[in-house]
Parts: C-alpha cells; sequence; structure tokens
C-alpha cells in the first residue's frame, strides 16, 4: 500500500492553515538564497507557495553567488533582531567561500525553523518534548503515526547518516516516545554486508541520495519502506528505492515524488508557526 504524503501534507497544511487565521499576530519566514542554483530556486519557491497558501507571509532575500561570509552572517544577525520575522531559513547548499556550520550557529536558536542548530539539536537529541525537530525526521515520524505504523520493538534499519535527514531519524525513532522504542541500526557507505542488514529491517529508511539504490532482495517480505530520496534522473524525479520492483513484496511504501516530499514542507510550516508561537507568547 502506498503511503500518501502529500494526502497527509494537503489535511496538515488546512488545519494550519485554519489555526493561522486565528491567531493575532502575522508570521513571516524570511528565505536567504545566495547564488543561482537552480533546484535551491525550485525549493524556496515551492516553500514559499506552501507558506502563502497556509497564511505565513514569507520574506525572500536573494544574494549573489559572490556574497561574503561576514556579509551573510550580517543579514542573518538583522533577521535575527527583526521582531517582524518569526523564521530563518537558509537554503543549503551554499557557495564554498561560506562556513555552512557558522551559519547554522549565527540562527537565533528561536528562529531556526530547520532545527539544525546545535542548541535544537542538543534539545533533540534529550527528547526535550518542546525542541524544534528537523523538517525532514517529522514528517517522516508523522506519516508513520498516520498510518498507525507502530516502531515500538521494530528494527528499523535508516540507510544514511547526514546531519538532516539520517542521523537524526535514527535517534527520534530509538527515544522513549510515541512512534519511537525501535531498535535502529544506522549504516552509510562504510557499513559492510548493507543488503543483508537491509533485509532484516521492519522498517527500512532510505536517505542515501542514489537513485533507486534499494532494491527486492535488500527488503524482507511485508516491511514498511520509507523512501526519502529525491534525484533528478533524465528530467525525472525518482527516490533511493526502486518503488516499482520493491512494492510488490512490502506491506507500505512511499512513493517518490508524492511521499515524504509534501511531508517535509508540511513540516517546515508547522514549526515556523509553532516558533512564532512561543514568541508571541513571550511577548504578551
Ligand atoms: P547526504 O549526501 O548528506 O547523505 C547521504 C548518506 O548516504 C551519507 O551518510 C552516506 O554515507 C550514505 N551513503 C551514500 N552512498 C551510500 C552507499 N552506497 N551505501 C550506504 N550508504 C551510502 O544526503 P541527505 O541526507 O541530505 O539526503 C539524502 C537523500 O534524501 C537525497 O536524495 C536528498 O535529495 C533527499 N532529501 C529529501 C528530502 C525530502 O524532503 N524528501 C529532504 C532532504 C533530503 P557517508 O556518510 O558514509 O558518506
Amino acid at each position: 500500500m502506498d503511503i500518501s504524503g502529500k494526502e497527509l501534507a494537503k489535511q496538515f497544511q488546512e488545519k494550519l492553515k485554519e489555526k493561522i487565521s486565528r491567531e493575532k499576530h502575522s508570521i513571516t519566514l524570511a528565505f536567504v538564497l545566495v547564488g543561482k542554483d537552480p533546484p535551491s530556486q525550485a525549493y524556496v519557491r515551492m516553500k514559499e507557495r506552501a507558506c502563502s497558501e497556509v497564511g505565513i507571509k514569507s520574506l525572500k532575500i536573494e544574494l549573489p553567488d559572490e556574497t561574503t561570509e561576514f556579509e551573510l552572517l550580517e543579514l542573518i544577525g538583522n533577521l535575527n533582531s527583526d521582531p517582524s520575522i518569526n523564521g530563518i531559513l537558509v537554503q543549503m547548499p551554499l557557495p564554498s567561500q561560506i562556513n555552512e556550520e557558522k551559519v547554522l550557529l549565527t540562527i537565533d536558536p528561536d528562529k531556526d525553523v530547520d532545527g539544525f542548530h546545535p542548541f535544537n539539536v542538543g534539545k533533540m537529541i534529550t527528547g526535550d518534548k518542546h525542541a524544534i525537530i528537523p523538517c525532514t525526521p517529522l514528517g517522516v515520524l508523522k506519516l508513520l503515526e498516520a498510518y498507525q505504523i507502530e516502531t515500538k520493538g521494530k528494527h528499523v534499519v535508516v540507510i544514511g547518516r547526514s546531519n538532516i535527514v539520517g542521523r537524526p531519524l535514527a535517534n527520534l525513532l530509538s527515544q522513549k516516545r510515541a512512534y519511537g522504542n525501535a531498535t535502529v541500526t544506522l549504516v552509510h557507505s562504510h557499513s559492510k554486508d548493507l543488503s543483508n542488514i537491509c533485509k532484516q529491517a521492519d522498517i527500512l529508511i532510505a536517505a542515501i541520495g542514489k537513485p533507486l539504490f534499494v532494491t527486492k532482495e535488500m527488503v524482507k517480505p511485508g516491511a514498511v519502506v520509507i523512501d526519502v530520496g529525491i534525484n533528478r534522473v533524465n528530467d525525472k524525479i525518482v527516490g533511493d528505492v526502486n518503488y516499482s520492483d520493491v512494492k510488490e513484496i512490502v506491506s507500505f511504501i512511499t512513493p517518490v515524488p508524492g511521499g515524504v516530499g509534501p511531508m517535509t514542507i508540511a513540516m517546515l510550516l508547522e514549526n515556523t508557526y509553532l516558533l512564532a508561537k512561543e514568541q508571541n507568547c513571550s511577548l504578551s
């Protein structure tokens, strides 16, 4: 059965739109885009559109490729101190002259909609209930919850250990929490016998960035497969999982597109709303 992230994201956004319409204060998310990377431009456009659909204002700041680190950090400082800005998203990747870590550290943790600031990462890892959780891992948890896919006691294998997807997901799924309590194996490019490990998974999550990497031979019949990958192949978007091959033997699978991607955007809106609520509460 397909897990429709598209449908679930729509439902989330409708509920969020209603909540936002009842807010006294307007909510604004600032997007900072450095350079002319076409996929980054497309992602920001998609996120802006989603913001406008739920009633979040967006402020897009486009900077040239040759922007210096100092200029970007100065801009972030200004956005941090601007009370009309509730959230800040700096679209990655950044040009090579800019240190991404420094950028993440400069964003005020209270405006960090991506949940990438080490302060927020620390809160998440220690299981703080009010932590801002990175959008893609949060989207995956919401998908599992919506389809009542229990994780307690299950063996979850996460392929990929990036700070934005694999590592936080593996941490969250192993926490003592609803849709946690799983036995988690995190594998990466140095893992041995990957195929065999994947085959032991009750829930297999692929976040690799390699088109159609996961094949039927790597999946246990009846398993749940979550495909985070977004790869462009000959003008088509495909996941990290060979969907048509794997679909035949699994109980649930997320398609690409239409699976995790729309949930990532919905969770960005949710995080923006949550941060704005906290800021407005501390003002009143
Ligand atoms: P990264 O490139 O940062 O990380 C990829 C991970 O996969 C690394 O840990 C790497 O291992 C591992 N890996 C690469 N090759 C292999 C291999 N042959 N065997 C085992 N592990 C391997 O990618 P991201 O986490 O940022 O993104 C992963 C995918 O998810 C991409 O396709 C991206 O576009 C997509 N994505 C989708 C989102 C959505 O909303 N659906 C949001 C964010 C990302 P190592 O650490 O050893 O190098």
